[in-house]
């Protein structure tokens, strides 16, 4: 589908149906597959040769949408995952362990910044943090001996700085590691972070691909560009036998596939966080509209967020598409169309006109969740952030009083009405 408009490839990638088999993507309901020789079973265990056994590793549902997503990056191989949150952990694990050492933007997504900074600490792998508008040379600072990865959001949820990747990247390459990005905001549709430079790219698929609120999932895309050979020292799971496939070496035997064949053959094996088919399927559905939801949603974002900008009980909005924005520069350069249905603002009345201005909207819900049709609305200081304490919260971006806005398809008029009684 690589010739096709993404338009096209939202609709058509991923799934090819033969001469008289199902025109929609059939969801494989089933947890295992039949061979009826013992002897090729054997063969997929040590990945001699490529095939379905057992749903874990691999089924054909999520592999065609997985395929879809790839197609939609620019990618050369992905898979899907239960939840956001293990394709951000299984695309650090694949490369690192006890012992290394990661760069992270601190402008992060909370249970992102939660993963790398504790729990990822309690397994040897440390990460610093670094402002995402550092200077190139303070970035060079934060580089190790052992540092293995470079990570950032593309919109940092809720902080809605963009990040420049294009310097992240540079600097990420000229130490000899990937730069992962975390593209879930912009999507595809609006960014493909591999043009400029990324060398993997995670989604949490439960927002805007999703789009309707209904699945919780996850996705990795690899682009097939960082040469792990050249950095074998650094990368020795992909470039050194693997014992328990009889010593295979994955860049050898899968070349630009190797990264997601390893992920698939070693964490999701052991891990086990595969998203179901199921919810594949739904997924699938949403990724299909994908093209026609995010210019919508975008274009009422910004009309929410003039809206906001002119209100007299408003003290500050952030809408990295609106003129005037700190990151409206970085957001025409790498999203030009539109950004995301997101926006953020804060009330002169502060954290408490914040919390009772939310209990008044009607339309436009209080949930923990963003990025789908129905508009809603979250304090991250009261809920995604609350374990923060205050200066983290100032690093990942996110004011005590800030109201993270997640600007929906509705019509733009009839959640502007809203939001105007609320603030009466
Ligand atoms: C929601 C979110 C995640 C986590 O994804 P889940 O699917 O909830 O696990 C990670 N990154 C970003 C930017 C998110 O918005």
């Amino acid at each position: 589908m690589s010739d096709f408009r993404i338009e096209t490839k939202c609709i058509q990638s991923g799934y090819e149906p033969g001469n008289g088999q199902p025109r929609v993507l059939p969801i494989y309901q089933s947890t295992t597959f039949r061979y009826t020789s013992s002897e090729q079973m054997g063969r997929l265990f040590d990945l001699e040769e490529s095939g379905y056994f057992y749903t874990r590793l691999q089924n054909p549902t999520n592999d065609a949408v997985a395929a879809k997503i790839c197609d939609l990056e620019g990618g050369a191989a992905a898979m899907l995952t239960s939840s956001g949150q293990s394709a951000n952990f299984y695309s650090v694990m694949n490369i690192a362990g006890a012992g290394d050492h990661i760069i992270c933007s601190s402008a992060l997504y909370g249970g992102t910044y939660n993963l790398y900074a504790h729990t990822l600490k309690k397994m040897g792998v440390e990460a610093t943090f670094v402002d995402p508008d550092c200077t190139p040379e303070e970035l060079e600072g934060a580089f190790r001996e052992n540092t293995k990865a470079v990570f950032g959001e593309t919109i940092a949820n809720p902080a809605l700085v963009v990040l420049d990747l294009e310097k992240f990247a540079k600097s990420a390459h000229a130490h000899g590691v990937p730069f992962i990005v975390d593209n879930t905001f912009a999507t595809p549709i609006n960014c493909r972070p591999i043009e400029w430079g990324a060398d993997i790219v995670i989604h949490s698929t439960t927002k805007y691909m999703d789009g309707h609120a209904s699945c919780v999932g996850g996705a990795i895309v690899d682009s097939g560009n960082f040469d792990w050979e050249a950095h074998s020292d650094k990368f020795p799971g992909l470039t050194t036998p693997d014992e328990t496939y009889h010593g295979i070496v994955y860049t050898q035997k899968f070349g630009k596939l190797a990264y997601i064949t390893k992920a698939t053959a070693q964490l999701m094996r052991d891990l086990g966080s595969i998203q179901s088919p199921q919810n594949a399927f739904l997924l699938n559905l949403g990724l299909e509209t994908l093209h026609l939801r995010m210019p919508r949603h975008c274009e009422n974002a910004l009309a929410v967020a003039r809206y906001l900008k002119n209100h007299e009980k408003v003290a500050w909005v952030s809408c990295p598409s609106l003129p005037g924005d700190k990151y409206y520069d970085l957001a025409q350069k790498y999203m030009p169309n539109g950004s995301c249905g997101v926006l953020t603002f804060g009330l002169k009345g502060g954290r408490a006109a914040a919390v009772e201005m939310m209990d008044k909207l009607k339309l436009v819900a209080i949930v923990t969740h963003v990025a789908d049709a129905r508009s809603c609305v979250l304090h991250p200081a009261s809920h995604t952030h609350r374990q923060m304490n205050e200066q983290e919260l100032v690093e990942a971006g996110v004011q005590p009083d800030l109201i993270r806005f997640s600007v929906g398809i509705e019509h733009v008029e009839d959640i502007i009405a809203d939001v105007e009684q609320a603030l009466l």
